[in-house]
């Protein structure tokens, strides 16, 4: 596979800046591995604060232009950088399969969800609308225009490769900012491959960059520039709140998607199938490993036992392989550090009375695949309650009442996905508004669409992407109060 996407030039081994393909000043690399087998896929530049500034400034450059074309052309731009796409779904797929493991099927979904936001925004860029606001003096007219906020840079994780960098850039790019992207440095490829059909496009040199390496220099540059206005980051809690501080010393705008510690919550009236599907959807895609995981499963006491035996036996019954293989449902973990966290919260969770019904422990096939788990007699204290696992774990907890269950949800600094099941109505909105998270999926495990708002409180973000909110986060208002003659 790797051999065919390179020959079709669809590995990229370096930066875009100014609409030029660069390496490191330096000439410094990093290795591309994938994670399935262990074998380097290229090298990429290990670029840092030069490589950079140079790409503010071609971004800087851009933005006057770009900014200045009508909200049509900007949105002819995008649809056909998401035609191009969509036309290259299997070599998207296959290349995300490549570099972060996911299964191919998941992958190519991912291809398709990913390119819905550049769709969306396309759509969207046209509907960029001010406001005429009643004046309080009779000879007075008040306006509101709708400004973009200037160079963005968007900083991305690896877990969703394309995914991530679409539902930033799609929208910053519809409201007429130009943007720096610094991919995961785990997963540059996808990027730097849907960077290059963005050229292809007819998107304009400069309006997006790519820059990876050194994640603090390059970090440092983004936030210490005057010319970027905005950072918009998914990520961990730990180095989003890092960014916030730096964009302090500039006062950007500043979006964040953290991390989440998402309650599964299965009532006694949920409708098994339903409750199993739904949990089986959030907790093991892309092998658990999304900030909207379920992280924990609340089972209300009369449905445990049951609930229990039905979740073990379907991951039982997951295969586990490299994401190319046929079948395969569960791919590996994205590094070896990654498995390491699995493990301790695994065993740290035994050591205070969890007891595992399937898996537990690194999977035969070696490298860093562990095998699909389900733990129960899972406890609050423990630390797979606490922190986000981010990988193939079920931990199952019982409770007794409703409002235990709100308890139990809500305590966590985290607040990004929650879930019920339940076939009670009153209830269903009575939890939904109890609980203290950005997102509620009620029987249904998959809250992400490019129509509806993604995004946490508390300390799990700030702002909104996807829908009309996510075109808030790029654009200013400016007020005008006029004397009209
Ligand atoms: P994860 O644990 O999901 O990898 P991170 O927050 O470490 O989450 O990484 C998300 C993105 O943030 C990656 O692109 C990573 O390189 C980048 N990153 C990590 N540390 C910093 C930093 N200090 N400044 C800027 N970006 C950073």
């Amino acid at each position: 596979v790797a051999a065919h996407l390179n020959s079709s030039g669809f590995i990229r081994s370096q930066g875009l800046i100014g609409g030029k393909w660069t390496d490191a000043y330096d000439g410094k690399t990093i290795k591309v591995c994938n994670p399935a087998t262990g074998e380097v896929i290229t090298n990429v530049p290990c670029m840092g604060g030069k490589e950079t500034n140079d790409a503010i400034a071609s971004a800087y450059d851009a933005f006057v232009s770009w900014s200045k074309l009508t909200a049509a052309d900007r949105s002819k731009c995008l649809r056909k950088w998401y035609d191009l796409i969509l036309a290259h779904k299997e070599e998207l797929g296959q290349l995300m399969t490549l570099e972060q493991g996911k299964p191919l099927k998941e992958a190519i979904g991912e291809v398709s969800y990913g390119a819905s936001f550049i769709e969306f925004y396309a759509e969207e860029a046209k509907r960029v609308y001010g406001d005429i606001i009643p004046a309080t003096l009779p000879d007075r007219r008040l306006f509101v225009l709708k400004q973009p906020v200037g160079v963005v840079g968007a900083i991305t994780p690896w877990n969703f490769p394309l995914a991530m960098i679409t539902r930033k850039v799609a929208p910053a790019l519809a409201c007429g900012c130009t943007v720096v992207i610094k991919p995961s440095e785990l997963t540059p490829l996808t990027a730097l491959a849907a960077a290059d059909l963005s050229i292809q496009a007819g998107i304009p040199p400069g309006v997006l960059n790519v820059v990876m390496g050194n994640a603090v220099d390059i970090g440092d540059a983004l936030l210490a520039s005057q010319q970027v206005r905005k950072i918009t980051f998914t990520g961990s809690t730990a180095v989003g709140k890092k960014l916030m501080a730096g964009a302090a010393a500039t006062v950007k705008k500043v979006s964040l998607e953290l991390g989440g510690n998402a309650p599964c919550i299965i009532f006694d009236d949920a409708d098994l199938e339903v409750a199993l599907k739904g949990t089986l959807a959030t907790k093991f895609r892309n092998s658990g490993q999304t900030c909207v995981c379920a992280n924990r499963v609340l089972v209300q006491e009369g449905i445990y036992e049951k609930f229990a035996n039905a979740l073990s036996s379907a991951v039982q019954s997951m295969k586990v392989g490299d994401g190319f293989g046929e079948g395969v449902v569960q791919g590996p973990l994205i590094n070896d550090a990654a498995v390491q966290k699995v493990e301790s919260l695994v065993q740290d969770a035994i050591s205070k009375g969890a007891k595992v019904l399937v898996g537990g422990k690194r999977h035969g096939l070696g490298l860093t695949f562990y095998e699909p788990t389900v733990m129960a007699d899972v406890k609050g204290e423990m630390l797979i309650s606490r922190e986000e696992v981010f990988g193939p774990v079920a931990p199952i907890q019982k409770f007794k009442t409703e409002e235990e269950a709100i308890r139990l949800a809500n305590d966590t600094n985290a607040g990004l996905a929650a879930y019920i099941f339940t076939t009670n109505v009153q209830r269903s909105w009575r939890v939904t508004e109890a609980l203290e998270y950005g997102m509620v999926g009620v029987n249904e495990g998959l809250v992400s669409t490019e129509v509806a708002p993604f995004g946490g409180v508390k300390q799990s973000g700030l702002g909104r992407e996807g829908s009309k909110y996510g075109m808030d986060e790029f654009l200013e208002a400016k007020g005008l109060v006029q004397l009209p003659s």
